[in-house]
C-alpha cells in the first residue's frame, strides 16, 4: 500500500509539473506572439507618415531653399528612420517564419563586387580601407537567395566599417566543392574597437547594442546580426565571431549552394 502510495504521488507530482510547465509555455508563446503583433502594428503605423515626411522633404530639396542644411538632415534622419522600422518588419516577419528564399542563378563575384562598390564610399568617408581577398577562380555562378546574401553582407560589413576608426576592414572568401555543391567560407576582419570577451555572445541578441552606449552615431536597431544568424543557419550555415578588445572582431560564416549548371551565356540571357 505504502509502494502505490508513493508511485500515485509521484505520478500527480508530475503530472501537476507537467501542467505548470505546460501553462507557462503557453503564456511564454502568447507574449512573444503579442510582442511581435505590437511590433509589427507600431511599424506599420510609423511608415505611413513616415512615407509623407521622406516624399515631401525630396520635394522641398528639389527647389532651392535658405534652409537647405536642416532639410538634409530631416531627409537623412527619416531615412535612417524608415530603415530601422524595415529592419524590424523585416526581423518580424523571419522570426514568425513568414518569408521564404528566393532560388536563382546569380554570379557570387559580382554580388561581392555590388556590396563592396556600395560600402566603399561610407569606409572612404571613414579613411579605413575596405580589402577584399579571393582568388578568382574561387568565384562561381551559384542558385541561392542573392537577395538574403546582400543583406547579411551588409549587416556584418556595415558593422565592421561603423566600429572601426582606423585600420582596415578584409573580405576574405574561401570556397570548397563538395559534390554538386559550393561551400563558402566568409571572414570579414576588422581592426576596429572590437568586444568585450563576456558580450561576445550576446551579439546575435536582439535589440543586443554591447559597445553602443552613448554614441549616436553608431546607433543601429541591434537586430543586423540576430536576422543574419537566423538567415545564415534557415539555408544550413553557421556563424560565429572572435573578438578582441582594442584590436578588432572576425566574423565568419558559412553558406553553401547549388552549383549552377548553366553557363555564363545563359545566365547572361536570363538576365536580358
Ligand atoms: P546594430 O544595429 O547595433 O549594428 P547588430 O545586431 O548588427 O546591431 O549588432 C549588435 C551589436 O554588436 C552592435 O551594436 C555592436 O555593439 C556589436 N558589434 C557588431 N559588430 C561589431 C564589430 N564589427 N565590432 C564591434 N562591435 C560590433
Amino acid at each position: 500500500v505504502v509502494l502505490v502510495y508513493f508511485i500515485w504521488a509521484d505520478i500527480t507530482k508530475s503530472n501537476r509539473y507537467r501542467k505548470e510547465l505546460e501553462k507557462a509555455r503557453d503564456e511564454a508563446e502568447y507574449h512573444g506572439q503579442a510582442k511581435h503583433r505590437f511590433l509589427s502594428n507600431m511599424s506599420h503605423e510609423i511608415r505611413t507618415p513616415l512615407q509623407s515626411i521622406i516624399g515631401y522633404t525630396e520635394l522641398i530639396k528639389q527647389q532651392e531653399h535658405p534652409h537647405k542644411k536642416e532639410i538634409d538632415a530631416i531627409a537623412k534622419s527619416s531615412a535612417h528612420l524608415m530603415q530601422i522600422v524595415n529592419e524590424v518588419l523585416d526581423y518580424n516577419r523571419i522570426i514568425s517564419g513568414k518569408f521564404t528564399f528566393s532560388n536563382q542563378v546569380f554570379c557570387m563575384a559580382e554580388l561581392l563586387e555590388e556590396v563592396i562598390s556600395a560600402l566603399s564610399l561610407q569606409a572612404d568617408e571613414k579613411g579605413i580601407a575596405l580589402i577584399t581577398g579571393y582568388e578568382s577562380h574561387c568565384i562561381n555562378y551559384v542558385e541561392g537567395d542573392p537577395f538574403r546574401l546582400k543583406q547579411i553582407l551588409f549587416n556584418i560589413l556595415g558593422n565592421a566599417i561603423k566600429f572601426t576608426e582606423k585600420g582596415y576592414v578584409k573580405l576574405t572568401l574561401s570556397q570548397k566543392e563538395d559534390h554538386q555543391f559550393l561551400k563558402y567560407n566568409f571572414e570579414i576582419l576588422d581592426t576596429g574597437i572590437g568586444i568585450n570577451e563576456k558580450d561576445v555572445e550576446r551579439v546575435f541578441n536582439e535589440f543586443e547594442q554591447v559597445n553602443a552606449a552613448g554614441s549616436n552615431n553608431l546607433r543601429g536597431t541591434g537586430l543586423g546580426l540576430p536576422i543574419s544568424k537566423i538567415l545564415i543557419e534557415n539555408q544550413g550555415g553557421h556563424i560565429e565571431v572572435k573578438s578582441k578588445p582594442g584590436e578588432g572582431s572576425c566574423f565568419t560564416f558559412s553558406l553553401k549552394y547549388k552549383m549552377a549548371i548553366k553557363s555564363v551565356k545563359e545566365v547572361e540571357k536570363q538576365a536580358e
